[in-house]
């Protein structure tokens, strides 16, 4: 068992916070090789922005680099500097392109900018900036050159390593601008010279092997998330993110009498209340209340009341806790995004930086 290298608040002196992430560092894998499976013999990279989807990127880079992994994409430079040294043979590319500011860093590392505008193009040739990655919008009218100006001659002479787009219906599998997005990368790709070519993020695997190119770019997928509702998907993906809680107060309710904020919850019958060290400044929005089970000495309980900010109150019925125990939440990323409206996106990149991340 490893802490990730960025420690929690309140982990110093050995003290573990009373709120952690037991990260599955196998289920990382195996998410990984299966998804690259998918992808016919296209090679599998990794979206680890967000420090990771919220996992912690360096420990992510460091498993899938060792599991064959060669290509990382994450969002800024501040993200790239977070990762730290990669492993020898390791890609990493920033999507947001680069800056004027962020040029010094940029030209002292070997992290590649995805250059996505004009701007960023010039900025890159006229610093003599080395081999680097382009997006093209294809259709999702975000970052990236138009095609047109992908083919203008714009990037005549720059080392494209990679030539990206990026898909803007792919959880939608039956949506017509999934193939005119497909299409129109065949275009730029017999018209754009690049060593490899790449469109799917992990929705974009499942929609097919014509989607996969060169290179597949999976996030969600990789961290348990399930990006459309695909049998195989489903089956397959492992959660890699199990979230525990300690209880730092048992009491004894009197039927009758509220709990928590505006007392919105009353007991019923004289109550046990199990009292977790985890609240909304943790990522456990006020609206994941009604949605979350909390798992109390092997029984499944529903929360009491409303999430505080770093608290959350769990009727706890007669189920065997005690002070200081530990309690898992019921993290299931497919089943709380349909519950709660949320995506699995957020349920996951939301998480706080209060949370011990322990690797297994
Ligand atoms: C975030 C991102 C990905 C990964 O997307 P998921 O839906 O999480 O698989 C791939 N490519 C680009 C350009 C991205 O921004």
């Amino acid at each position: 068992m490893t802490k990730s290298k960025a420690a929690a608040i309140g982990a110093s002196n050995g003290r573990p916070p009373p709120l952690r992430l037991v990260i599955d560092g196998d289920a990382l894998v195996a998410n990984w090789q299966w998804l690259r499976t998918q992808g016919g013999n296209a090679d599998c990279g990794a979206a680890v922005k967000a420090n990771g989807y919220g996992l912690g990127a360096s420990e992510v880079v460091a498993r899938l680099a060792a599991a064959g992994c060669r290509d990382f994409f994450c969002a800024t430079w501040a993200e790239a500097e977070a990762i730290g040294p990669l492993p020898d043979a390791v890609a990493l590319s920033v999507l947001h392109g680069v800056r004027a500011e962020d040029m010094p860093a940029a030209l002292a590392s070997r992290v590649r900018p995805v250059l996505n505008t004009i701007e960023q193009v010039t900025r890159w040739r006229e610093s003599g900036g080395g081999p680097c990655d382009v997006m093209v919008d294809t259709g999702i009218n975000r970052l990236g050159l138009t095609p047109a100006q992908a083919r203008s001659g714009l990037l005549d002479g720059l080392t494209i390593e990679t030539l990206l787009s990026h898909l803007s219906c792919a959880d939608e599998p039956g949506h017509p601008l999934n193939e005119r997005q497909r299409d129109a990368f065949r275009t730029i790709r017999d018209a754009v010279p690049a060593r490899r070519y790449s469109l799917a993020n992990s929705a974009g695997i499942l929609l097919g092997r014509d989607y996969g190119f060169d290179l597949l770019r999976p996030g969600i997928a990789l961290y348990g998330g399930v990006p459309t509702p695909d049998d195989a998907a489903s089956t397959a993906l492992r959660l890699t993110v199990k979230m525990e809680a300690q209880v730092i107060q048992l009491r004894h309710v009197p039927a009758g009498e509220g709990v928590g904020y505006g007392a919105k919850w009353t007991a019923q019958a004289d109550a046990r209340i199990a009292v977790l060290n985890i609240g909304y400044a943790d990522g456990m929005l006020r609206q994941l209340g009604p949605c979350l089970e909390a798992v109390v000495g092997g029984e499944r309980r529903s929360l009491a009341g409303r999430i505080s900010m770093d608290m959350i109150t769990v009727d706890a019925g007669s189920a065997d806790v005690a002070e200081g125990d530990w309690v898992e939440l019921d993290y299931d990323l497919p089943k709380l995004a349909a519950r709660s409206g949320l995506t699995q996106y957020e349920l996951l990149t939301g998480l706080g930086r209060r949370f011990d991340r322990i690797w297994r």
